[in-house]
């Protein structure tokens, strides 16, 4: 099949796909391991889409032309203005998606399929708690930006730090106070300002590693400190796999009933994902 019979078997087989051919307009670093690219063209700054949504990229192989693979971004955000929408892309993995993010240049072609996903903040829930690795960075930045000012929000993402994850757009006053940030520091930029944060969100501090499994103890430890309000509320774990599954049995052994968990494994620690974009279940 060739590269565009696939395309538009996906965009069949997922109602309300769409491939798009679109171009970078630009790639910048915002941390020292994280790229933010602006895609731009065929209408895809008015794409109607859910936030915490994403879209799956061809991306090429390094030093095998004939092949590429698919990887998942969340859409960060989108312009309709400028017809475009960014994608925030951590480096850490050294695989084809990291790759390309680093070499993509102003110009280059993208072949690309979203929106994607089915993971939604439950507008039924009573509180939110949002965890994950440093890739989820991304998602849980959309994820807060959208978070009913009324629902309490607990957040505890490694590299996440909401002074400057945020939009700027983001008016509310500042009354969430971030626990001490750890060693690990935080994944975007090094310089915080003050931008106002939504005063129903509540920021836990959870130091980076780059040892996958160190990590997960980190979030684990992290989320054990976390004081779960009363009431039916919602968990979102994103990461890597084992993480979110180890994050998801703690959660169920105080007590969390498995229907107010959702979790989305992004990467898997040793193999690559496979070429539709998802780690290997087994
Ligand atoms: C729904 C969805 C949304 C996603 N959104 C984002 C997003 O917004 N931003 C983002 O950066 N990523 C996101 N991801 C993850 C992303 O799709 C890729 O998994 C990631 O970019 C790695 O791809 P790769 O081709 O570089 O590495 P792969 O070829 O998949 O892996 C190469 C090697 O690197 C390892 N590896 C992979 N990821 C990591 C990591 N994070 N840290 C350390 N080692 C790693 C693998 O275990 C493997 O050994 C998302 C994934 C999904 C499923």
């Amino acid at each position: 099949m060739s590269p565009l019979e696939e395309a538009s078997s996906i965009v069949h087989r997922i109602p309300g796909t769409t491939a798009w051919t679109l171009e970078v307009i630009d790639n910048r670093q915002i941390s020292t391991s994280l790229r933010q690219l602006t895609l731009g063209g065929s209408l895809v700054g008015s794409v109607s889409y859910r936030s915490g949504q994403d879209i799956m990229v061809n991306v090429p192989i390094p030093g095998n032309t004939d092949r590429s693979v698919r990887r998942r971004y969340t859409i960060r955000r989108s312009d309709p203005i400028r017809d475009s929408i960014d994608l925030q892309i951590l480096l850490d993995s050294n695989g084809p998606g990291a790759s390309w993010a680093r070499d993509a240049t102003p110009g280059d072609t993208v072949e690309a399929i979203g929106p994607r996903g089915k993971i939604f903040l439950d507008p039924a829930a009573e509180w939110h708690l949002l965890i994950g690795d440093r890739c989820a960075v991304p998602n849980t930045a959309v994820m807060v930006e959208s978070v009913d000012p009324s629902t309490p929000c607990m957040v505890a993402v490694a590299g996440f730090d909401p002074r400057i994850a945020l939009d700027r757009e983001m008016t509310a006053p500042v009354t969430a106070t971030p626990t001490p940030t750890g060693s690990g520091g935080s994944e975007i930029g090094q310089s915080a300002t003050d931008t106002a944060l939504p005063p129903q969100v509540q920021f836990f501090d959870v130091p980076m590693s780059q040892d996958p499994e160190l990590q997960c103890k980190l979030l684990l430890r992290a989320l054990g400190e976390i004081p779960l309000p009363e009431g039916p509320g919602r968990v979102y774990a994103n990461g890597e796999l084992k993480l979110v599954a180890a994050a998801r049995d703690q959660l169920l052994s105080i007590g969390v009933e498995p229907a107010q968990i959702t979790t989305k494994a992004y990467w898997r620690r040793g193999l690559p994902n496979a070429e539709r974009g998802e780690p290997e279940k087994s």
